[in-house]
């Protein structure tokens, strides 16, 4: 069987059961507890919103605007 590679959760390197999650994962999956990662999520950790062409979401994009001045 070919290898179907890693859950696709963020932060999480388990090996897929289905849905391109791993079997704890494609259970949270099922029950409508996943968030639906039809774009790439903010590099903050913890953080699911929409990621911009910067890498973070607008929220966290403007935070490190902001402390880089
Ligand atoms: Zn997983
Ligand atoms: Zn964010």
């Amino acid at each position: 069987m070919a290898n179907k590679g890693t859950c696709k959760a963020e932060g999480c390197q388990k090996d897929v059961v289905g849905k391109g999650y791993c079997s704890r994962h494609y259970k949270l999956w099922r029950e409508g507890k996943m968030p639906k990662a039809r774009y790439k999520t903010c590099r903050t950790e913890g953080c699911r919103k929409k990621q911009t062409d910067k890498g973070h979401c607008a929220d966290h994009q403007k935070k490190k605007a902001a402390a880089e001045g």
